[in-house]
């Protein structure tokens, strides 16, 4: 599948992956936006949130507390921190493979571009 995500987890495309598990793997963003920009993304491949199943449930809680525990290590938990979540093009987003943004390390406005 052509897939920029998939080939990441894959090890195929190289990336700088900060944790992984048997579920997920998150790894900074090519084009950060904030001082700490990661990005956690599930090994199953799921092009959008409009794709979710209800077998997804579990699947999408532990991503955000995988956000949870990243936030913490990297600092960021108790100034806060944004989770973001693009679906579909017109809300930005442009790797077809279901992934949560995790942004932190300065101040959020809102609402948000
Ligand atoms: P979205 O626009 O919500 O689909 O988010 C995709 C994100 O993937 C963007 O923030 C990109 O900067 C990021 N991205 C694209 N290519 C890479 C890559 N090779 N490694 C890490 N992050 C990437
Ligand atoms: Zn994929």
């Amino acid at each position: 599948m052509d897939c920029l995500f998939c080939k990441i987890i894959s090890g195929d495309i190289p990336a700088k992956v900060i944790f992984q598990d048997d579920l997920v793997v998150a790894f900074d963003d090519i084009n950060p936006q904030a001082p700490q920009h990661k990005l956690i993304v599930p090994r199953k491949h799921i092009a959008t949130l409009n794709d979710l199943q209800e077998e997804d449930n579990n699947l999408i809680g532990y991503m955000a507390q995988t956000a949870k525990q990243l936030a913490k290590n990297l600092n960021i938990a108790e100034d806060g921190y944004r989770i973001v979540m693009n679906c579909n093009a017109g809300a930005g987003q442009t790797v077809f493979h279901i992934h949560m943004h995790l942004l932190g390390g300065r101040h959020m406005t809102w609402p948000p571009g």
